[in-house]
């Protein structure tokens, strides 16, 4: 999937949590970071292409990305498994624990908002032709279909034309559904 696919359907799975939840409070300052760490966790795994989107979005990213890809071991390795996803959950927390002073949110649903996102990524590669490694280092890729032919193709037509517009209406019809609780949360608890 591509970088935007990818990240909607992160916002989305988060906006849809959000909707069924009971209704948190938090700071603007933490609804904007998580909103940030939601985009981030949705291009992360594929960190492990010198080609990604978060690369580019990086200072000097074309340059790191050249020296830390070999280790992650070419695309849809470690960073697209379970072990992946402890890996970065790990580090996500170490990342945000130095973080801690200098930002004042809730860093906890900071964290969530990365890992959900971390984790709809992988799911949503799980429907590509490419398939997911999810039990690395054990070398097979697991699909939805099984049968290869009848998944998506990434950047194809599917995703462009069918997968991202349905996001779309997802999202429109978690927000129309639940329009209440978006007031009474950008209302009341959103301070
Ligand atoms: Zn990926």
């Amino acid at each position: 999937m591509t970088g935007r696919t990818h990240d909607l359907a992160a916002f989305t799975t988060v906006n849809y949590i959000l909707a069924t939840s009971p209704l948190i409070h938090m700071s603007l300052g933490t609804l904007f970071v998580a909103f940030s760490a939601n985009l981030i966790g949705g291009l992360t795994p594929d960190i492990d292409q010198p080609t990604a989107d978060l690369w580019h979005k990086l200072p000097g990213g074309t340059l790191y990305s050249r020296l830390i890809t070999p280790f992650l071991g070419g695309h849809r390795y470690i960073s697209h498994s379970i072990l992946g996803i402890f890996l970065f959950g790990f580090l996500a927390k170490y990342v945000l624990q130095l973080a801690r002073h200098t930002l004042l949110v809730d860093m906890t649903l900071v964290w969530w908002s990365f890992m959900i996102a971390y984790i709809s990524h992988l799911v949503m590669d799980t429907f590509t032709k490419e398939g997911v490694p999810w039990l690395f280092p054990i070398p097979i890729k697991f699909g939805i279909p099984p049968l290869h032919f009848l998944r998506i193709k990434t950047g194809g037509i599917v995703e462009k034309y069918i997968i991202f517009p349905i996001l779309i209406l997802i999202n429109g019809s978690i927000i129309y559904s639940h329009y209440g609780k978006y007031l009474s949360f950008f209302h009341g608890y959103l301070r």
